[in-house]
């Protein structure tokens, strides 16, 4: 689908796979005016397909656009126009058990113009790819570095939205802890460099003394669908959950006092990822014996139940295709 100002959104199509033709002045090239979203589609057993929360993905998405002074998307419009890509598309989405089709809505600035100043002229795309089981075999714990030179997102800044300029922020602290063989990163906040924010691609959960702790949405951290649906769902079974500032010390501090029982993130590629090493300046904290906690792993086998039809859907977050 194309925008161009006065004419607004038009000309929605479904078209192969192919190369795209920019201008090499293209805005998006030169000046990151681009946004995204992640989101998969599953294969019931009896064969249907389905899609978790599209909606949240939409609704995200103009947030983004909102940051980034691109024009809003109709949300039901857009959903409409990936049911019907995906009807036409049915046959890449995997059958086999854990694998799912990988989608991909993006829309980038593309007037040939250098200089700063909002696009007239915008491409939004949507593209599929079918994606492997993430775990092959059981729930692997990942080893975290906490990141304490550079910052991802600031207060004010577009660490809320999902724009390629975050993620190219976040590349040096997940080179330096690729070196140091963690691999993934924990950013902290960008004003103090001490309370915690998300994983590379993830947002992150702490089981302390029993209750469900999570940073709060300042601003500067995706409001990850995956993190909404683990806040619901803990709270459905009676758990604590608590959406707060957390300064790294007090994590340091609950595991030295054996408080610290679990640790995980929350992301549509991972679902619920545990932590099995939390690295801090010199400290490394492992988690539960770098085993899977019962927490996780509850929470892993609900969400991904629900996400493949496997079990019932109470919340009504299943949006059916056929
Ligand atoms: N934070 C960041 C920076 C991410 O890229 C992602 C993945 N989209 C998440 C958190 C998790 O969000 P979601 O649960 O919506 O996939």
């Amino acid at each position: 689908m194309e925008y161009e100002t006065g004419k607004g959104w038009h000309n929605a199509r479904i078209t192969p796979f192919a190369d795209l033709s920019l201008s090499p002045a293209a805005m998006c090239l030169h000046y990151g005016q681009e946004v995204f979203e992640g989101m998969k589609a599953y294969r019931r057993a009896d064969g249907g397909i389905q899609l978790f929360r599209p909606r949240e993905n939409f609704k995200r998405l103009n947030q983004s656009n909102q940051r980034l002074v691109i024009p809003q998307i109709n949300e039901e419009d857009a959903l409409q126009g990936l049911e019907e890509l995906l009807k036409v598309e049915k046959d890449w989405v995997p059958h086999s058990k854990g694998a799912s089709l990988y989608i991909r809505p993006f829309i980038i600035a593309v007037d040939p113009f250098l200089g700063v100043h909002p696009g007239d002229k915008y491409l939004f795309i949507i593209i599929l790819s079918p994606s492997g089981a993430y775990y092959a075999s059981g729930l692997n714990p990942v080893n975290i570095y906490v990141e304490s030179k550079y910052v991802r997102a600031v207060r004010g800044g577009m660490g809320f939205a999902k724009t390629g300029g975050n993620y190219a922020a976040s590349l040096i602290g997940q080179d330096e802890a690729h070196k140091q063989n963690y691999s993934q990163v924990l950013w902290l906040d960008g004003v103090e460099q001490k309370y915690i924010e998300e994983v590379g691609a993830m947002n992150i959960f702490f089981v302390i003394d029993n209750e469900i702790v999570t940073p709060m949405l300042q601003g500067s951290i995706l409001p990850g669908i995956t993190r909404k649906s683990t806040i619901e769902l803990c709270k459905s079974w009676g758990m604590k959950v608590s959406e707060r500032r957390i300064d790294i010390q007090e994590i340091a501090d609950a595991y030295d006092a054996g408080k610290l029982q679990e640790v995980f993130g929350t992301g549509t590629a991972a679902v619920i990822s545990p932590v099995g090493h939390l690295k801090w300046n010199d400290k490394v904290m492992e988690i539960n014996d770098n085993k899977i906690g019962p927490i996780s792993q509850k929470l892993y086998d609900t969400m991904t139940g629900i996400q493949w039809g496997e079990i019932a859907d109470p919340f009504n977050w299943i949006e059916k295709i056929d």
